[in-house]
């Protein structure tokens, strides 16, 4: 049955880094969306789709905000019970938090208890897709699949490959890496709504001939994406220079076995050279930025504007557990703050296109997921503009939309998610 949902609603009719604000967005002040089978149908007036569809079924969310829901287009979901953890930098957070927490997921029970709370605790938060790192265990990649067929949930999942540097029990082989990836491949890509993406954690923890073996995997299946890790802590540069004597620069120890490019997405992304800029930008590989974790872990400065004004594919991620929050509300609030430190004020269009299409462009699932229009899936969050005595007394200030949604923007959290909506379905509240 046709359901309509009425509210205010935001749909992107552009890039608004590339497009006036006013000719990149659509906001209606009383707008609906009609959804069937799990498709957004129409968008409008409340008034016009409300004559157009008597028969629909009606939801009224009155004043607060419908949109696409939230993308978290890098993230590490085995993270999820370390988040928030004290006082390390890249290196030692991984060696001290992260890896033996990881280990725990030789469990399938632990890898599916995980999951489900994973995805529990994102869909609190507004966010309908992510793409996650699991374990180097093929039983975390099935648990986060099995948790998202669950959900009819769209996601984006790899097996995470490690064969050095990491302690006993997390390291696979260059040829378990490929046989494990590839059954998992072909076990889940394309199989409803979920996309295998082929996952080296990093230079550091792979040999050469690991990286050779996964960039063999990604030409034989080209339509995957690849996920990891670039640039992120300066020290950590040095180590990969150590590692790796011949290469030009880091992105050259992805590149030369085969895994820059289009489809690409390179987490952080922070310190690149000229010639990295340069390759990224010509192969159209996506970057990635993750503001908390960055902050957090005390990696450094993304630079969004000028990224993007030299045409770059950006999307946006909370890095959970680097990251310090599950809520992409937290995560455009820190997108604007390092902006802000680097010259750019992102305006709030900016940051709810990131956070939702420009995430879904660099996934390459912008025809499917991202934005309120007709032919999409159904996967929305609505928000509560005035969900905190601090943001209503200020957004009842506001003169224009802009000024009334940036409170929740900067202010927000999981108090400002009225519902979330997955392949037309609420799930939260559930229905
Ligand atoms: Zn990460």
């Amino acid at each position: 049955m046709a359901q309509l949902l009425l509210g205010q609603t935001l749909t992107f009719t552009a890039d608004p880094f590339h497009a006036l604000v006013s000719e990149a967005t659509r906001h209606e002040r009383r707008g609906g969306v009609l959804v069937e089978d799990g498709k957004i149908t129409a968008t409008g007036t409340a008034d016009d789709l409300r004559a157009a569809h008597p028969q629909a079924k009606i939801t009224d969310y009155g004043d607060a905000l419908i949109m696409a829901g939230f993308i978290d287009a890098h993230a590490h979901y085995p993270q999820t019970g370390i988040i928030a953890s004290w006082g390390k930098r890249l290196i030692d957070w991984l060696n001290t938090y992260t890896f033996p927490e990881e280990t725990r997921f030789t469990d399938p029970a632990y890898a599916a208890k995980t999951a489900a709370r994973y995805l529990d605790l994102t869909a609190a938060n507004g966010t309908t897709t992510i793409a996650s790192f699991c374990t180097i265990h093929p039983a975390s990649v099935d648990a986060l699949f099995d948790a998202a067929k669950a959900r009819d949930q769209r996601i984006v999942a790899g097996k995470t490959c490690m064969d050095r540097n990491a302690p006993d029990g997390l390291r696979d082989t260059a040829k378990s890496a490929y046989d494990d990836s590839r059954a998992l491949l072909e076990k889940w890509h394309g199989l409803g709504r979920a996309s295998y993406a082929i996952t080296p954690r990093f230079s550091p923890t792979s040999t050469p001939e690991q990286l050779e073996a996964l960039g063999a995997l990604w030409a034989e299946h080209p339509d995957c994406l690849m996920q990891t890790h670039l640039s992120e802590q300066l020290d950590e540069i040095e180590w990969v220079q150590r590692l790796f004597p011949k290469a030009r620069d880091y992105l050259d120890t992805y590149e030369s076995f085969g895994l820059l490019g289009e489809g690409g997405l390179f987490g952080h992304a922070i310190h690149l050279t000229e010639r990295e800029k340069a390759r990224l930008r010509e192969v159209d590989a996506a970057l990635i930025h993750c503001p908390t974790s960055n902050t957090f872990i005390g990696s450094g400065l993304f630079q969004m504007g000028a990224l993007m004004a030299a045409g770059h594919r950006i999307g946006l991620a909370t890095d959970t557990g680097g990251g310090s929050s599950f809520s992409m509300l937290r995560t455009m609030a820190a997108a604007y703050e390092i902006g802000q430190l680097t010259g750019t004020a992102l305006h709030p269009a900016q940051l709810l296109w990131l956070a939702t299409s420009g995430s879904a462009r660099a996934l390459r699932l912008d025809d499917k997921i991202g934005n309120l229009a007709a032919g999409m899936e159904a996967d929305l969050v609505v928000l509560e503009l005035a969900a905190t005595p601090a943001i209503a007394q200020r957004s009842e200030r506001a003169n224009d939309f802009w000024e009334q949604v940036f409170p929740t923007i900067m202010m927000g959290d999981d108090r400002a998610i009225v519902a979330t909506w997955i392949n037309g379905k609420a799930v939260l509240p559930r229905s």
